[in-house]
């Protein structure tokens, strides 16, 4: 089958080649043919080593298709099931799945990282964060792959499976916001944009989209933002709009030192950070321990939209059908595996939201 893999970092550029084979499905897994998979942000910082994936690797994490086979032990899912496809599948077992936290469980993860489940002419190969999407099939854990209705496009339920979840998760399950509250989301990607739906459902009164690029900034106003900002100007805009305090909830989407900085000054006093965006493991960002205290500031990492995604994706198409979520709106280009490289590269550029590889 085609797949797009990255033989390593100094490279850049995924190779498209044509002889990529699954390993599996083995026990408790299941075999997805993939129908579409979205170009998150994600993908191009394991492009750059920003993210760390073992090698020869397929990216791919934001997907959704169709069960070609089961593995010995599934017996919820037959082949021809539709499915969205989660990056972090709960074994159950582990501490922060038994403290109700199944965001958290990295077992499937590091698993997928020690034994590859994609061969590349005969040799092996890994995927994303469990996952690989940007190939024609790919192998998961059997809670890595949650049934949905037949009737629900493809594109619609790739987006669910990181971007949309990972952004109104990080509003409604991590922030919890309340409605009347005050909203800045730096970064108005795919993820800020659904932050930013998230907080219109959830009842915010002001929702401010803080970008640098004039184009997504008008963008997020159409879905939700009732004001938008350069990130020079967010610190006072916020403070116009609360009366001098700072916003009450502030989501940082981008994953850079200063995006995180600009999100902490942009709280009130009292106010809650959550860091949504996924910043390097070699950057590091500086908070005095004055302003940990006196602030009274909440510092939140939301992780997958703190998501039970066999609860959350349901809730999230739900909102879909009810014409409350604006899913294909997001959906900003449709592309081919071979385009991927340039599907990467365009990511934050002009009114790119969410790219959607159609596998057909
Ligand atoms: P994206 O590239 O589509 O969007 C990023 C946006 O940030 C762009 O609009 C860009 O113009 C803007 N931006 C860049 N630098 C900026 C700056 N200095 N100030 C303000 N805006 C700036 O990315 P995405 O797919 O929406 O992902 C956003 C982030 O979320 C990434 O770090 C991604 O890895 C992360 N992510 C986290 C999770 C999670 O579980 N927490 C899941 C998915 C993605
Ligand atoms: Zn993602």
């Amino acid at each position: 089958m085609r797949g797009a893999v990255l033989n390593s970092i100094e490279d850049a550029r995924l190779v498209i080649r044509d002889d990529v084979a699954v390993v599996g499905p083995g026990a408790d897994e299941v075999l997805i043919g993939i129908r579409a998979a979205g170009v998150c942000h994600s993908d191009l910082s394991a492009r750059t080593g920003g993210l760390p994936l073992p090698m020869p690797g397929i990216l791919g994490h934001e997907a959704s298709g169709e069960v070609v086979a089961v593995g010995d032990g599934v017996t919820d899912l037959a082949p021809g099931d539709h499915v969205i496809a989660s990056w972090l599948p709960p074994c159950g077992t582990c501490a922060p799945c038994r403290h109700g936290q199944p965001y958290l469980c990295f077992t499937h993860m590091v698993a997928s990282y020690a034994s590859p489940r994609f061969l590349v002419g005969g040799a092996p190969a890994y995927g994303m964060a469990g996952c690989g999407a940007f190939a024609e099939q790919m192998v998961v854990p059997r809670s890595g792959a949650v049934k949905i209705a037949a009737d629900v496009p493809f594109e619609i339920a790739a987006l669910v499976g990181c971007g949309v979840m990972t952004g109104v998760g990080a509003v409604i399950n991590t922030a919890r916001i309340e409605p009347g509250s005050t909203v800045a989301v730096v970064g108005c990607g795919g993820v800020g944009i659904s932050a930013i739906q998230g907080a219109r459902l959830a009842g915010a009164a002001a929702i401010v989209a803080v970008d640098i690029n004039e184009a997504k900034r008008e963008l997020a106003r159409r879905f939700g933002a009732t004001h938008a900002v350069h990130p020079d100007g967010l610190a006072a805009l916020g403070r116009e709009i609360t009366g001098g305090d700072g916003v009450d909830y502030a989501f940082e989407v981008v994953g850079l030192p200063q995006t995180i900085r600009a999100a902490w000054k942009a709280a009130r006093r009292g106010g809650t950070v959550v860091i949504v965006g996924a910043g390097r493991a070699d950057q590091t960002v500086e908070f005095t321990p004055s302003e940990l205290l006196f602030d009274g500031k909440r510092l939140l990492p939301s992780l997958y939209g703190s998501a039970d995604v066999r609860r959350d994706y349901h809730r999230l198409l739900d909102l879909w059908r009810a014409g409350r979520l604006d899913l294909a709106g997001m959906i900003t280009q449709r592309v081919t595996l071979e385009q991927v490289n340039e599907a990467l590269d365009a990511l934050g550029q002009g009114d790119v939201i969410r790219q959607v590889i159609d596998f057909g």
